[in-house]
């Protein structure tokens, strides 16, 4: 199989090979150094500030975005959710379970968030602002830097979900100001699921520490503390960690962030000319590098998805609910190449042949 989902992806060797040796003991020096080296790496990719601090959450990327929501807002906030799909609507949810006061900026599929429409919630008392910076699951890429300006002028606390974008799209912590950013090891990370990863900046730090949280696995203090030395309160995904050590590192190797934004988009690029004469509609208006959400016109979007797993041995990744026959996604992220994608344009371009794609 070719997996262009956008997770878990494909990894590289080195990566997939540690996760075939046996799992090391952790509470051990070595071990630590390996953590402190993680969070090195991903503050510098990240471009968070020096006084930043991150911890890994053993659990998928919403039990991150559950955790923060947990530990920096409480009933006594306000805050914006920005609604454009299913993890939108996550934020929301996880609001309303925690009893954090919300209203959702809600955006129709596929279409992006304006700074006319942030202008109407100017001077409303918010004090926080939560975004999935791409929403995965229309394929839009939200204005980083139209968003920053906004909760800087309204003093928003800004957490933003970057877990499908880490890595792919650019990013600047510090400059964006950003309280908090969240990823995950599935992603761009391209590790086995499992671990989620949050970048807490020095003013995050504080409010963690005055909140209490109804949570033993959940409370940020006890991760902060035991992450001075490298260690995380209960025994974590102790393999993927190393994973994700070795995939940051690789990163580093090739050039650091930058290099690795522009394999992604590269790849993009490269998929997104091969399909223009295809009956396919890109249904996004402003794309992360990282996916391609495609519509279909005169067929079901699930059918292609399927024929594709099982008559061409490709993994695309299909969507839910509405959009369930209209909509699939190409990934460009995880260990891919141009030749992969010319796989994935020509068995597209066979589906035209036979009729299933029209
Ligand atoms: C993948 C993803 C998540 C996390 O989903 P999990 O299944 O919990 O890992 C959250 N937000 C966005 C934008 C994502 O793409």
């Amino acid at each position: 199989m070719i997996n262009f989902t956008v997770g878990p992806v494909q990894s590289s060797d080195a990566v997939r090979a540690i996760g075939a040796e046996q799992v090391p003991y952790f509470r051990t020096s070595e071990f630590s150094e390996v953590m402190l080296e993680n969070e090195r790496l991903v503050k510098k990719f990240a471009k968070a500030s020096d006084d930043s601090r991150v911890v890994f959450i053993t659990g998928s990327g919403t039990a991150s975005m559950e955790a923060t929501v947990m530990n920096v807002f409480t009933e006594k906030d306000k805050v914006l959710v920005v609604n454009g799909g299913s993890f939108g609507h996550r934020f929301a949810e996880i609001c309303r379970i925690h009893e954090v006061p919300y209203t959702e900026i809600k955006l129709e599929t596929g279409k992006n968030l304006t700074a006319e429409m942030l202008n109407e919630y100017r001077g409303c008392g918010y004090t926080g602002f939560l975004v999935n910076i791409h929403e995965t699951s229309t394929g839009v890429h939200y204005n980083p830097e139209m968003i920053a300006q906004f909760c800087k002028a309204e003093n928003l606390f800004l957490v933003v979900d970057a877990i499908s974008s880490f890595l792919a799209d650019d990013f600047n912590m510090e400059q964006l100001a950003a309280s908090v950013m969240i990823t995950g090891s599935q992603k761009a990370l391209a590790c086995p699921p499992g671990v989620s990863v949050i970048v807490l900046s020095g003013d995050a730090v504080k409010r963690v520490e005055s909140n209490s949280v109804k949570s033993m696995y959940f409370d940020l203090k006890d991760a902060l503390k035991n992450m001075e030395r490298g260690q995380t309160p209960f025994t974590p995904a102790v393999g993927i960690l190393l994973q994700i050590n070795q995939r940051l590192k690789e990163i580093d190797t090739i050039g650091g962030v930058e290099e690795e934004r522009n394999k992604i988009a590269n790849l993009a690029n490269h998929f997104r000319a091969g399909i223009k004469d295809l009956p396919l509609d890109i249904c996004s208006e402003s794309m992360s590098n990282g996916m391609t959400p495609l519509a279909t016109r005169n067929c079901s979007a699930n059918d292609i998805f399927l024929t594709l797993k099982d008559e061409y041995g490709i993994w695309v990744c299909p969507n839910g609910g509405e959009l369930k026959d209209k909509v699939f996604r190409v990934g460009h992220i995880g260990c891919l190449t141009r030749e992969d994608n010319q796989v994935l344009i020509d068995a597209l371009h066979d589906l035209v042949r036979r009729g299933i794609l029209k």
